[in-house]
């Protein structure tokens, strides 16, 4: 059984590569080529919450360092439209901002403004006016400077700790007022969607597809390309610890690590697993294999590792450690080409039990 899988995946992919060869001038070989950087911030320059904030200065030089390095730095949205488009390869970084605290009018907008960058605000709506947030005559003008607004639910609210005969009828229900609210209050419907906490399982994921939005954004570290989907977008965190300009611009020039399947598909902790296993599979052609890397936060990684004839891999991560006593843990998978850029994916993964 497993035999044959692996080989319908190689026939596909000399399928595809037979495509491009016959299209080497055409810009479907850009398509696919095409990737997107995304990064996801929270507050600007409120040092009381060191994990989620970051210092105007280092805000600042991220920009510049995206002017400086001409990339086009788009809206969540219009990056979505610029990979599925006919559009010219560019170097493309999206600027996300979760939960519409006041630091981010207040510390954040005057700097996008200066460098004339959008950015994709996702607003819970509950919060929205009360202290520490920004209110709605804020957000709109925000709006006017070329800032998306998108749905981050109405209470911000932990569904995956909702018990499953009520979550996605809550879910669904939130997501719905938020719409409502933000398009009376901005004068238009979203049509992206960020997860609170980053959390999702397949059927949340289901819910937003089934709502229509174009995309949705998760918060496992990677890059968005044509075969990302779409209601699950990795961004790259940017907070204190990691938001030095060196860690910027690597993640700025990081590639993804395009794989194929993903073993298992949802964030869920298999019940009773304190060591899940994950399983991947890529083209590794053009990857230099023995420079393969894994980090696991607080533990240690350990890869197994196949390939078959035709270049592709088999990849099993699995921890040294139980990682059962966290709610959220990352596998990050990293992996250098033949030209020495960097390929990035990860894993999260959520044990709810857990606060
Ligand atoms: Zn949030």
């Amino acid at each position: 059984m497993r035999k044959s899988v692996i080989i319908i995946i190689v026939l596909q992919l000399a399928a595809c590569g037979a495509g491009n060869e016959k299209q080497r001038d055409n810009h479907e070989v850009h398509d696919n080529k095409k990737e997107v950087v995304c990064f996801i911030y929270h507050r600007f320059g409120d040092s009381r919450y060191s994990s989620t904030n970051i210092s105007r200065k280092d805000f600042e030089a991220h920009l510049t360092w995206l002017k400086a390095h001409d990339f086009q730095v788009l809206s969540l949205s219009d990056a979505i439209d610029y990979l599925k488009s006919n559009k010219e390869y560019r170097k493309t970084a999206v600027i996300t901002v979760d939960d519409g605290f006041a630091s981010f009018y207040k510390n954040a907008l005057p700097l996008l403004k200066k460098f004339g960058f959008p950015a994709t605000l996702f607003v819970n709506t509950e919060t929205v006016g009360g202290n520490d947030y920004m209110g709605w005559n804020e957000i709109k003008e925000a709006q006017k400077y070329g800032i998306e607004i998108g749905n981050h639910t109405h209470s911000h609210a932990w569904f995956l700790n909702q018990p499953e005969d009520e979550r996605y009828i809550a879910f669904e229900n939130e997501v719905t007022l938020a719409q409502q609210l933000l398009k009376e209050n901005t004068g238009t419907m979203p049509t992206v969607f960020a997860y609170p906490y980053g959390e999702l399982d397949t059927k949340m994921r289901e819910v937003i597809e089934k709502l229509g939005f174009k995309a949705a954004a998760a918060q496992n570290s990677g890059v968005i390309y044509a075969g990302t989907n779409l209601m699950q977008c990795p961004r790259f965190p940017m907070s204190e610890a990691y938001a030095g300009l060196d860690q910027f611009a690597g993640k700025a020039e990081m590639k993804a690590l395009r794989v194929n399947r993903v073993n298992p598909g949802s964030f869920l902790l298999p019940e009773g697993k304190t060591k899940p296993t994950l399983q991947l599979k890529f083209d590794g052609t053009d990857l230099r294999l023995d420079q393969l890397q894994c980090f696991i936060q607080g533990n240690e990684c350990e890869m197994e590792q196949m390939q078959s004839e035709n270049g592709l891999v088999t990849l099993i991560v699995s921890p040294v450690k139980s990682i059962a006593h966290r709610r959220r843990t990352l596998y990050t998978i990293t992996v250098p080409d033949s030209q020495g850029q960097w390929h990035w994916f990860s894993h999260l993964w959520i044990n709810p039990d857990e606060k």
